[in-house]
């Protein structure tokens, strides 16, 4: 295969962003029409597979990997041994308000391309699909995130009928080709207008697009080759999940049509407020509310940690809002498993009733300090 820079053909620096690349592509899609391109097509037919190349493995962020990597050698599984072909543009879907619109529908046309770009388009519409991709939200304590949970979620989803394997005809009978599109779901339409030779491809009005026909409909999905089943899945949540973080579990999504692969399952995790710790990244905080004698004098307490109490001490002399820190009583890491610390930030919390005892030894200290003092006993009640 010829050495070539993907990133030079789309003219996008090496670390263009998906939406970079795609508009990119989109705009020299345009630039490399067959028709604005009357004079030389099979040159823009070479440029126009030329850039879809590019932006097919551009676009995949595996394949991307593998060519940033190692080159021409990374992707030349990808498109078989005599490289780049329509039939490996996966895309195409990508672009339908292109492919879809007037303007792109005649690249089809035998006039320019023969029917080459045309198939692999029709190819591609009549092919496997896969099944949707499902999300869902697991919403988690602070302490389940810091040891690490397995959660057992119901996940509605549609599975292939296994009474008809998916075919949609009632179990000894079998679906047949749909006689208007022979199988491929769409009818075409041409047309010649002057020099103009026009295809309009719609959805097949007698099968509507599905390419085959059930006459006796399987009576368990009524002819839809899929059931909704709720499944119980074991979600393992690792230490250290935090908000925001998603898990992928392959497989796990709807099934996919005319025999694709299913789509896969999102976890979205979700951490719960707690009531005694904030947290960011893999620190905590922790406010701890200390009184005046703790401060002045220093006092050894205890503090809630997410492993079970411990005893902090606070030196004499500790200050409102002084931050003392309890190495590697944090959070895991979800990626290193290493731990956090928590910050503990001390809060001077000031009586607001006194015994008559106590309001004596306050105005006796107020005196030796040389403090004055409000004399008014109803403040304290
Ligand atoms: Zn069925
Ligand atoms: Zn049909």
């Amino acid at each position: 295969m010829a050495k070539k820079d993907y990133y030079e053909i789309l003219g996008v620096p090496k670390n263009a962003t998906l939406e970079e690349i795609k508009k990119a592509y989109r705009t020299l899609a345009k630039k490399y029409h067959p028709d604005m391109n009357r004079d030389n097509p099979k040159e823009a037919e070479e440029k126009f597979k030329e850039i879809s190349e590019a932006y097919e493995v551009l676009a995949d962020p595996q394949k991307r990997e593998m060519y940033d990597r190692y080159g021409m050698d990374g992707v030349k599984d990808t498109f078989g041994p005599d490289g780049f072909k329509w039939e490996n543009f996966t895309h195409a879907r990508d672009f339908e308000d292109l492919f879809d619109s007037d303007f792109f529908r005649r690249v089809f046309g035998v006039d320019f391309f023969g029917d080459s770009l045309f198939d692999a388009w029709m190819r591609g519409r009549g092919s496997p699909e896969r099944g949707r991709d499902l999300e869902i939200t697991v919403e988690i304590t602070l302490e389940e995130a810091y040891t690490g949970t397995v959660r057992k979620v119901n996940v509605p989803h549609e599975v292939r009928c296994e009474e008809c394997k998916g075919t949609g005809a009632k179990k000894g009978t079998q679906p047949r080709e749909c006689p208007t599109c022979h199988g491929t779901g769409h009818v075409r339409f041409s047309q010649v207008r002057g020099y103009t030779h026009y295809i309009s491809v719609n959805q097949c009005p007698e099968c509507k697009g599905k390419g085959n026909i059930v006459d006796v409909p399987c009576p368990r999905c009524k002819g839809d080759g899929k059931v909704t089943r709720t499944q119980t899945l074991e979600i393992k949540i690792p230490r250290g999940a935090y908000t925001g973080l998603v898990l992928r579990l392959t497989g796990e999504g709807d099934a996919g049509n005319k025999g694709g692969p299913p789509g896969d399952l999102y976890v979205v995790v979700s951490v719960k407020p707690h009531p005694s710790f904030q947290r960011n990244g893999s620190n905590l905080y922790y406010e701890l509310p200390i009184s005046i004698p703790q401060a002045v004098l220093g006092a050894t307490v205890e503090i809630p940690t997410l492993s079970g109490k411990t005893q902090i001490s606070i030196p004499p002399g500790t200050e409102h809002g002084s931050v003392l820190r309890i190495e590697g009583a944090g959070m895991p890491d979800l990626r290193t498993g290493r731990q956090g610390d928590l910050y503990v930030k001390t809060k001077i919390f000031v009586p607001k009733k006194l015994t008559s005892r106590q309001r004596e030894l306050f105005m006796e200290l107020a005196k030796t300090m040389g403090d004055t003092v409000s004399q008014k006993k109803g403040f304290f009640r």
